[in-house]
């Protein structure tokens, strides 16, 4: 399947380059990045580099992509070893819809590091 891409998509153009972000990981078909506006320290989005609003509007291949990234960050940001005294873990989170608040169109995981039970949503 090919890559489809939206010009007004602001995640397609973090994808290409147009609009900076904070890189972490990137695959032949998904891409990573800090995001903007982060609920916890090392808030991250994985995006699949293809335009699809919802999970179901994305092709299998371009999804394949996106857990591995996640298993790659859990290592990287240090969230994969369950503490004793100290707990720690992670949200990996992903909204289709604006009844489920999601606000950019364009289909994106949210790995949220849980390091505290006084941050992040969940
Ligand atoms: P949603 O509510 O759609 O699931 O989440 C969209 C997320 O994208 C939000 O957490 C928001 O902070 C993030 N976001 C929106 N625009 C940008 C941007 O231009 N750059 C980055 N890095 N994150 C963005
Ligand atoms: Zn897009």
């Amino acid at each position: 399947t090919a890559a489809v891409h939206d010009a007004a998509c602001i995640f397609c153009k973090i994808i290409k380059g147009e609009i900076p972000s904070f890189k972490l990981i990137e695959t032949k078909h998904a891409y990573s990045f800090l995001d903007i506006q982060p609920i916890a320290e090392g808030h991250t989005l994985i995006i699949p580099k293809y335009h699809g609003g919802k999970l179901h509007s994305v092709p299998d291949e371009f999804l394949a992509d996106v857990l591995p990234i996640a298993k790659k960050l859990a290592r990287a940001l240090e969230v994969d070893k369950e503490g004793l005294d100290d707990p720690i873990g992670y949200n990996l989170l992903q909204n289709n819809g604006k009844i489920a608040h999601q606000v950019v169109d364009h289909v994106h995981f949210h790995f949220i590091p849980k390091k505290s039970a006084k941050t992040g949503l969940i």
